[in-house]
C-alpha cells in the first residue's frame, strides 16, 4: 500500500495566523486538490494530520471543524480527489497531549489504523513540527514553501534529508516522475524536480 501524509493548513489550504475558524475561511491553495487526485490515481492513499489548537482556545468547536472538513472532502471530490482520513489534535501546547505535532501521536495512530510501517512514507508539511513528527516515525520529510514554509526554511534546523518544493503540486510532480513510488522503493531521484535541495 502506498501512503502519503499531509499537513492541512499551508499545504492543502491557505493558512491564517488568525486560524481557520469556519468553512468560509477554508480556501484551497490552487492546484493542491488536483495534486491529491493525481496521487490517488497513482494508487496513493492520502491522510491528513493537523494541529487545531483553536479548539482548545475556544475559537471554534468540533462541530465547526467537522463542517470545515466536510468542505475539504467535498472540494476534493469535485476534482476527483479522495482523502482517506483526517486526524486532528484539538489540544493546546499546555495540555501536554501525545498528539500535538511535533509529537508523533497522530502518526502512530495512522500506522495502527492502516496497519503499515511509516518507514519512507512521504510526510509533507510547511512547519518544522510537521516534519519532526514524521521524522521520528521514519517518514520521509518534504517541506513546501506555501503557508509558513518560507519562514520555516529561513529558521532552518530541518530534519536531515528534507526535500524542499514550491508547493504540494510540485511535490507530487516529483513523486510521480519516479517509476516506482512504493514506500519501500529506494531514494527517489528528484533531481528533475523544480526545487530539489537536501538540507
Ligand atoms: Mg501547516
Ligand atoms: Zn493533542
Amino acid at each position: 500500500m502506498k501512503l502519503i501524509i499531509l499537513d492541512r493548513d499551508g499545504v492543502i489550504n491557505h493558512d491564517s495566523d488568525a486560524f481557520i475558524k469556519s468553512p468560509q475561511e477554508w480556501i484551497p491553495i490552487p492546484g493542491s486538490l488536483e495534486a491529491i487526485a493525481r496521487l490517488n490515481q497513482a494508487g496513493y492513499r492520502v491522510v491528513v494530520t493537523t494541529n487545531q489548537s483553536g479548539i482548545a482556545r475556544g475559537l471554534f468547536d468540533i462541530v465547526t471543524l467537522n463542517a470545515i472538513h466536510q468542505k475539504l472532502h467535498e472540494s476534493a471530490k469535485q476534482v476527483g480527489a479522495t482523502i482517506d482520513a483526517i486526524f486532528f489534535c484539538p489540544h493546546a501546547t499546555d495540555d501536554n497531549c501525545d498528539c500535538r505535532k511535533p509529537k508523533p501521536g497522530m502518526l502512530h495512530t495512522i500506522a495502527k489504523r492502516f496497519n503499515v510501517s511509516l518507514k519512507g512514507v512521504p510526510n509533507i508539511g510547511d512547519s518544522l513540527r510537521d516534519l519532526q513528527a514524521g521524522f521520528v516515525t521514519g517518514c520521509r520529510p518534504y517541506l513546501v514553501l506555501t503557508g509558513k514554509g518560507k519562514k520555516t526554511l529561513e529558521k532552518g534546523g530541518l530534519p536531515p534529508g528534507t526535500m524542499i518544493f514550491a508547493n504540494l503540486a510540485a511535490v507530487v510532480d516529483g513523486l510521480l516522475n519516479v517509476p516506482s513510488t512504493d514506500v519501500d522503493a529506494t531514494e527517489p531521484d528528484l533531481s528533475t524536480g523544480p526545487m530539489r535541495k537536501n538540507v
